[in-house]
């Protein structure tokens, strides 16, 4: 069979042009004949960048620097590609030439790399070369990327009507599988990388030693390295190898690190075959560590950090059993632990062969039949991304088979048993995240409200209303169920059954409760009693999931959140503060109203009496917690930062009153009080408060967790990565240090907007 080849492979990049020649190989050892066309649009070699702007004259700048070994670079990748692509003689310069050409193909192979991206072409529109569509000759695909979450709106007919002709189609991640479910209804099969089809013998034939004697630990970074920085430099210390850094990025990762620049493929390929570490952020740095068996460790892109599990390299390094691998996320594994290469290998070559497959089926126009998956693991809980550790999974098991146990990032996370799991799938079911709810479109009713006991008042977060709550349920016979710092501050949900207990819980935490065995201590004390549950919305949706009804004496109240922190982390600070201040903290206040409402303390009281106070976003914490810099990963994707609530009430703060507004009340502090349900409505009837109903619109204008998730921190996944494999004293330096006043001034004088502008041009 003659096969017809459109890809990238012409770009000075490692992967596009080994992957091209991965395909054509694979075809080849599959009995069939490939010819790459050398088609290609929009992909510029230069050295020098056109002036657009100061990064792009730094840029220059620098390769006037290292010209020679970036000239060096260049030469190896023309010579590379002339030496071992098997290219078409004539070089096609658009669609209409390849139109008009007489080819002479069989079948017209769609590569891999993000050839069916429209975003990436000058036009930003499909380029129809790449869906062979300048013959009527038959179609196939073999891994192309759409590298975009979504299609477009208003291109769906386009492509539909570009890919009717294919005879086989497979994508590379499983986001294409998703665009080509919604597109066409279809289900097709995800194959791997073309750059993984070849064994580490092919690859090591086509390797050119890179001429650096002994170990060394390879960086290759294709984007900013800041989550890798804590495991280039622990390996370094560790090891005592020196670094060589790939470009890639060409600013050095660590000091001291030993600049290659002038590798073309076949040094690249060397430079992975010679390294006894590999650090990386590039999917085909991850893809050449794997072929070559070398320990590693990768981190999300920026981009892909919001839902990894959406990624290619999560979706590979899954699939082989490698996702410890991935840096900053709670299962990350250390510098030094092992990888069981063996099995690796086994999940690899099945994946292949299943991959290769495939590509003779769709070659030799026979239908695909994929083997047998097996079945999907149980029990199947939310991916770890979005779990919320609400722990009904854990709460709902008959057999005690799931554990919430601690993880790298300092939360609880569900851990199975799978000795004890006796597959009855509860857990699955109790997933708030796997069955997530339909929101009734209902608009709440909201309040300012305030408590009218001026104590009860000062020692709330805002205006008290969640005690006028609590003392109803007690007045009822009920029992209230709230978060409360036990001895050793670590915080736990917790049963109140008298007013004298409530104490414990007024006043906001910031840090994510231990749920305990709480769950099951509400299904018991509902037998008899009423009961309030207050807590985070994920944790009342985890109740309602586990206990598969909304109980008439049942009342909750969530909170509107800002994102939960984490216990491991606040444990870890509290002992550093300690620590430090050599006497150990007995009490904490995160929203003491020292200067009234609007401008919260953070407080901590000492076991000697004395007190550390100061206004809470000028803290390190404080201001960390603002930042969303140790918020669970779940939460930057919270589903439930909306009006479409999953308590019967709602408690916030009811940020963005006028100051002519409730003046009176302001300084004292003004709940915001959603009713959610008609149950809601009749708690609420009973309550004497002091409120005043506004519209709904105006809670969300001033408070945005109404509207949608907090934005992800950047900085995240450096401070875990940081906070997984260096002491807390040196994280808390690294990280939470407060920049300097001015800085600190500035930035809360400035937009959102002229922040990141800002940032922005200092990146450049
Ligand atoms: C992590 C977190 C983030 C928040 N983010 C926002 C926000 O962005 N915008 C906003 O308007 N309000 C937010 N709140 C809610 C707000 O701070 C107050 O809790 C709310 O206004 C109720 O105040 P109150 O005066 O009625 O009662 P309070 O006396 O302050 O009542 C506190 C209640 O909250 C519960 N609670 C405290 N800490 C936790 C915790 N960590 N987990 C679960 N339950 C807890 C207690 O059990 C108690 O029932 C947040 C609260 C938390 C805990």
């Amino acid at each position: 069979m003659k096969t017809g080849l459109v890809t990238f492979y012409h770009i000075h990049h490692y992967g596009a042009c080994l992957q091209a020649l991965a395909t054509e190989r694979a075809v080849e050892a599959l009995g069939h004949e490939c010819e790459i066309l050398d088609y290609y649009v929009n992909q510029d070699n230069a050295l020098f960048r056109r002036p657009t702007g100061p990064a792009a004259l730094a840029a220059d700048a620098h390769t006037t620097l290292h010209y020679q070994a970036l000239k060096r670079r260049q030469q190896r990748f023309d010579d590379f590609q002339a030496r071992e692509l098997r290219l078409t003689a004539h070089r096609y310069r658009s669609f209409e030439e390849l139109k008009s050409a007489s080819l002479p193909y069989d079948v017209y192979l769609s590569g891999s790399d993000q050839i069916w991206n429209p975003t990436i072409f000058p036009d930003h529109r499909f380029d129809p070369v790449f869906f062979s569509a300048f013959t009527a000759g038959r179609k196939i695909a073999y891994a192309p990327s759409f590298g975009v979450p979504r299609i477009p709106d208003g291109m769906e007919d386009e492509l539909r009507s570009y890919l009717a002709p294919f005879s086989h189609i497979a994508v590379r991640e499983t986001q294409g599988q998703t665009i080509l479910r919604e597109l066409t209804g279809q289900t097709v099969p995800v194959v791997l990388d073309p750059t993984l089809l070849l064994r580490r013998e092919d690859w090591s034939a086509i390797a050119q030693d890179p001429g650096l004697s002994g170990g060394y630990i390879l960086c290759y970074c294709i984007s900013r390295p800041d989550a890798l920085v804590p495991y280039i430099e622990t390996l370094a210390r560790e090891t005592g190898l020196p670094v060589v850094q790939l470009c890639g990025i060409r600013r050095p990762v660590v000091p001291g690190a030993r600049l290659v620049l002038d590798a073309g493929p076949a040094e690249f390929l060397g430079l992975f075959r010679g390294a006894s570490f590999v650090c990386t952020n590039s999917f085909h740095g991850t893809v050449f560590s794997v072929q070559f068996g070398k320990p590693f460790f990768t981190a999300a892109a920026p981009s892909e950090r919001k839902a990894p599990e959406l990624s290619r390299t999560y979706s590979l390094l899954s699939r082989l059993g490698l996702e410890s691998r991935i840096i900053g996320k709670g299962d990350s594994a250390r510098t030094q632990d092992p990888i069981d290469w063996d099995a690796v290998q086994e999940r690899l070559e099945r994946a292949r062969r299943d991959s290769l497959a495939y590509l003779r089926c769709a070659l030799e126009n026979q239908p695909y039949q994929p083997e047998e998956g097996g079945k999907p693991p149980v029990p199947q809980l939310a991916e770890r991304s979005r779990c919320t550790g609400c722990g009904a999974c854990a709460a709902v098991c008959p057999r005690d088979a799931i554990v919430m146990r601690r993880d790298r990032e300092g939360f609880d996370v569900p851990v199975v048993d799978h000795e004890k799991c006796i597959q009855c799938g509860r857990c699955s079911a109790a997933c708030p995240i796997l069955h997530p709810r339909t929101p009734d479109g209902v608009l709440p009713a909201a309040y300012a409200a305030w408590v009218k006991d001026d104590a009860v008042r000062l020692a709330s977060t805002s205006g008290g209303v969640f005690t006028a709550l609590a003392e109803d349920t007690l007045r009822s016979g009920g029992v209230v169920f709230g978060a409360a710092f036990d001895d050793a501050l670590h915080l736990r949900h917790t049963a109140a059954f008298r007013a004298e207990d409530l104490a414990k819980f007024r006043g906001a935490k910031y840090v994510q409760s231990d749920l305990g065995s709480t769950f099951r201590e509400i299904r018991e004390v509902l037998k008899t009693r009423p009961v309030l549950f207050s807590g985070t919305p994920c944790q009342v949706d985890g109740l309602y999931r586990f206990l598969g009804s909304r109980p008439e004496n049942l009342t909750t109240c969530d909170l509107v959140c800002h994102g939960v922190p984490s216990p491991g982390v606040w444990e870890s600070f509290v002992a550093d503060q300690a620590q430090r201040k050599r006497k150990a903290i007995a009490s904490v206040r995160f929203r003491a109203k020292t200067e009234g409402w609007q401008k919260s303390y953070l407080t901590l009281r000492y076991e000697d009496g004395s007190q550390d106070s100061a206004p809470l976003y000028e803290t390190e914490y404080g201001r960390a917690f603002g930042r969303s810099l140790f918020l669970r990963e779940s939460c930057f994707r919270c589903p439930y930062s909306s009006l479409s609530r999953v308590g019967d009430l709602t408690l916030g703060d009811f940020w963005g009153l006028r100051p002519e507004e409730l003046a009176e009340q302001q300084e004292k502090g003004v709940s915001l009080l959603l009713i959610n349900t008609p149950h809601g409505s009749h708690v609420f009837d009973r309550l004497s408060i002091g409120c005043k109903q506004y519209p709904a619109e105006r809670a969300v204008a001033g408070n945005p967790r109404l509207a949608s998730p907090t934005a992800y921190c950047p900085e995240r996944a450096a401070f875990f990565a940081a906070y997984a494999l260096e002491p807390f004293s040196q994280v808390r330096k690294k990280f939470l240090t407060l920049p300097p006043y001015l800085v600190r001034a500035a930035s809360q004088a400035l937009t959102p907007e002229l922040k990141a502008r800002v940032k922005k041009l200092l990146r450049r």
